[in-house]
């Protein structure tokens, strides 16, 4: 068995200078240089050698040699081609790597989990490019990929915004998404120092635990994500007046205001105090309105 060799700053800055890389801002490049946090990714990620493994943006390679360590298969899908060859390198002792050099958002994931996993449910793990955070996370529930876990470093703030509930001025469209699709839980908060370079925000790793049928039943998943969007669009408005301007729903503000008064909530009332399961009523109301 190899042994993952990088994650320890020299050798990271070693190899960088071996091929005269420059990080490219525009893909999000901050490598990870702390084996400890690696190692709690790892274990939050809970792989085993049954398990395909997708990681997006492997980088040049820190994260993936512990992922080849513990999975089946890994599949490393990065934008950069200047890290390909550098990936050769350092992944070169691995039988079970595949490296696609390709944008993660132009991708069709499922012909991909379908071709190298049978169909079969992975585990998606990766230190996130954060300029794009939200739409890979939304792209693979929405693509309905096959996906058991999803444990990764993103911006500390987007990790809040996914685990909370009402009430906090966190809660908002993104947390209802993932709660829609995933239970999260924030494994661990990581500073700057742990990168190169060193982000400017905090970062922090979630798992998100894949549910095997939503929380909560609706007739039109697609009516029920433009209400949560048109509730949360203006912060200030309140819920029936979010619902009448949106442009994607087509309702007249007595529909509106008779469906949130059957959900036992007052015409006043705002979108950040409802439940998913709120949500979820408020559509099957409007939807009996049309
Ligand atoms: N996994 C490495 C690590 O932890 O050291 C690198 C993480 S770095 C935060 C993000 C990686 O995603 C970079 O290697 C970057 O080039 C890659 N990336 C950025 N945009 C991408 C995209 N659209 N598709 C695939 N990879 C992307």
């Amino acid at each position: 068995m190899n042994r993952p060799v990088l994650g320890i700053p020299q050798n990271t800055i070693e190899i960088l200078r071996k091929y005269d890389f420059s990080f490219q801002k525009k893909f999000g490049q901050n490598f990870l240089i702390d084996t400890h946090v690696l190692d709690k990714i790892i274990q939050a990620a809970k792989i085993d050698k049954e398990d395909m493994v997708l990681e997006i943006g492997p980088g040049i390679g820190t994260m993936t040699q512990y992922l080849a360590e513990a999975a089946g298969k890994v599949v490393a899908v990065e934008i950069d081609k200047n890290l390909i060859p550098i990936l050769s390198e350092t992944l070169g002792g691995y039988q079970n790597v595949r490296i696609i050099n390709e944008d993660i958002l132009k991708l069709d994931i499922r012909s991909l989990v379908a071709e190298e996993n049978g169909g079969k449910p992975v585990k998606v793990v990766a230190n996130l490019p954060y300029y794009i955070t939200t739409p890979i996370i939304m792209g693979l529930f929405e693509a309905h990929v096959p996906v058991e876990s999803i444990t990764v470093m993103v911006q500390k703030e987007v990790a809040q915004r996914m685990q909370t509930g009402p009430g906090s001025k966190d809660y908002g469209a993104l947390s209802l998404a993932v709660q829609y699709y995933a239970a999260p839980y924030i494994v661990a908060n990581v500073p700057p120092n742990c990168f190169m370079p060193r982000p400017k925000v905090g970062s922090a790793v979630i798992r998100l635990t894949c549910h095997e049928l939503p929380p909560v039943k609706v007739k039109d998943e697609r009516l029920l994500f433009d209400i949560i969007r048109a509730s949360f669009g203006q912060r200030r408005k309140t819920l029936v007046n979010g619902l009448y301007h949106s442009d994607r729903l087509r309702y007249s503000k007595d529909e509106i205001i008779r469906a949130v008064e059957r959900l036992g909530k007052g015409a006043g009332v705002r979108g950040e105090s409802l439940t998913l399961e709120e949500f979820a009523r408020l559509s099957e109301y409007l939807e009996e309105a049309k």
